[in-house]
């Protein structure tokens, strides 16, 4: 069950009152994706990640919370034009300024993740926004390629991070870079979870299989694939 409140913010940047929606629980049922995004209930949480404030397009996951910095990049023609964008779903430019702001204050993982979020926005959207969605996966690995060098992890282990960016990579097409990040994951000795979603990553990638999988779905293909073969005779 998921359960909502509405409750009333200032904004941080320009100090309108406006009122947003905010998540008080809800349940996963299922597994979730293989880039983490989590299955039913809690998938419908999405527009929540995000809030917006109505008067200046302050993006944020409070708009009550800003450090002083923020105020100019809002005010900023790029912002705007992203906030308004035609090329995009409405919650996709949402995710994509609070990523701009995330840019600008050096913060290269979280701007990684609300790319993440703006690709699934994307996915949600339907099938006119599969190219975008893609686009935005690959944005999605520079930025964490950039968190990676300034030594900002966006995931709780290496391996676990070489497992998201061998599925962005995947699911924008670029199999064989994929595959240098499965390699890369599996030289960390990752657990028996990672290790499966690994492998398995590696076997879709040999397909050329772009996909939208779980971990459930990894978890089902290792047992499958570890079984012994039956000898014969
Ligand atoms: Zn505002």
């Amino acid at each position: 069950m998921t359960l909502f409140r509405e409750e009333q913010r200032i904004c941080a940047v320009c100090g309108q009152a406006n009122m947003q929606t905010v998540l008080r629980s809800t349940t996963a049922l299922g597994s979730p994706d293989l880039d983490t995004r989590p299955p039913p209930l809690a998938r419908m949480t999405l527009p929540l990640y995000i809030q917006c404030c109505p008067a200046c397009g302050y993006c944020a996951r409070d708009v009550s919370e800003a450090v002083p910095a923020v105020q100019n990049i809002v005010t900023q023609p790029e912002y705007q034009a992203q906030l308004h964008s035609e090329q995009f779903p409405y919650l996709a430019n949402l995710f994509l300024c609070y990523h701009i702001i995330q840019q600008a204050l050096d913060n290269y993982a979280e701007a990684g993740w609300a790319v993440v979020f703006a690709a699934w926005a994307c996915d949600d959207a339907g099938p006119a926004f599969m190219t975008t969605a893609a686009r935005l996966r690959e944005k999605a690995v520079a930025f964490f390629t950039e968190a990676r060098e300034r030594s900002q992890a966006f995931a709780p282990s290496r391996a676990e991070e070489d497992a998201l960016l061998a599925d962005l990579l995947r699911r924008s097409g670029h199999f064989t870079a994929a595959q240098k990040a499965v390699e890369q994951g599996l030289a960390h000795s990752p657990d028996h979870t990672v290790q499966s979603i690994l492998r398995f990553q590696h076997h879709l990638c040999r397909q050329h299989n772009p996909n939208v999988y779980t971990v459930q779905d990894a978890l089902a293909w290792a047992e499958r694939t570890n079984r012994p073969m039956k000898r014969k005779g």
